[in-house]
């Protein structure tokens, strides 16, 4: 059986391109079968394995999209890119922000991806979708083909309210449009462990959402070299092997939360 993971914040720059990486090669390493979907038209989770000009690839997830809408087939494993650290990509690019746009006017619009996902499914054991920092309707298809979402939020700032948005758009979705959905739960990251401030945000998380949502218990930490994997293609795992950004992916992969589902 396969889970479908979107891996989503509204708020830029929390982390989410990164546990998506992360995350997926973590769990490819346990021998498990993984596809990640880079549904953000910056297209940084694509650059950071690697695919350095996602504006240049030719077929990326706005095409995929278009020949669902279009009602066309499509090969198995069309425009699906290969990692050395064994997962699967399915790029994405600027072409995404036309989606949008284009999204709007077709039938069953929420359910576009869904449909592409329902064509692959079969081959893997994880799906994750790397969500754009909007609420757009990329990220509502998205949430419409999940089984869960994985909110990623930075420890130095806590925007409770745009939480709060969040919340209530993944509510929204799994009443109109997909029962299934439940939350993962929220993952902070780039905790500075050298202050307090990680504990006082866990302490109010905890005392905001903690009744609806879970929290995980492993944090991730800064790391400057978590931040310099984007730009080499490689993973954190083959970056810095023995540091804690490694070790704390690696303990949220074993999650039971996330291992125990497939
Ligand atoms: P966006 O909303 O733009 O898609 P995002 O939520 O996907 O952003 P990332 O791109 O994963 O966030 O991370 C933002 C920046 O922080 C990147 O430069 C990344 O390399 C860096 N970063 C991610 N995790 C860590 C960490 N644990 N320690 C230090 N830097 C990190
Ligand atoms: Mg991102």
């Amino acid at each position: 059986m396969c889970k479908v993971i979107a891996i989503a914040n509204q708020k830029g720059g929390v982390g989410k391109t990164t546990t998506t990486g992360s995350l997926g090669i973590g769990l490819a390493k346990q021998g498990k079968k993984v596809l990640v979907i880079d549904a953000d038209a910056q297209g940084s989770l694509t650059a950071s394995l690697g695919f350095t000009e996602p504006d240049k690839l030719e077929v990326t997830l706005a095409n995929v999209l278009e020949k669902v809408i279009n009602d066309e087939e499509m090969e198995p494993g069309y425009g699906i890119l290969k990692h050395g650290e064994g997962i699967d990509l399915m790029p994405g690019n600027i072409e995404l922000s036309g989606m949008e746009v284009s999204l709007v006017n077709v039938m069953s619009r929420e359910l576009v991806l869904r449909s592409y996902i329902e064509q692959v499914r079969d081959r893997y054991s994880y799906i994750l979708i790397d969500c754009m920092p909007s609420l757009g309707m990329v990220t509502i298809n998205a949430f419409a083909c999940a089984d869960s979402i994985l909110i990623p939020v930075q420890a130095a700032y806590l925007p409770v309210k745009g939480l709060e948005q969040l919340i209530k758009t993944i509510g929204k979705v799994k009443r109109q449009i997909n029962p299934k959905l439940e939350i993962e739960g929220i993952l902070l990251t780039m905790v500075d462990n050298r202050t307090n401030y990680a504990r006082d945000i866990t302490a109010l998380l905890i005392e905001t959402y903690g009744s609806k949502v879970r929290i995980f218990e492993n944090s991730i930490p800064m790391s400057v070299r978590a931040a310099e994997t984007s730009a080499e293609g490689i993973s954190i795992y083959e970056h810095d092997p023995k540091g804690k950004v490694a070790g704390a992916y690696q303990s949220l992969t074993n999650a039971r939360v996330i291992i125990g589902t497939s």
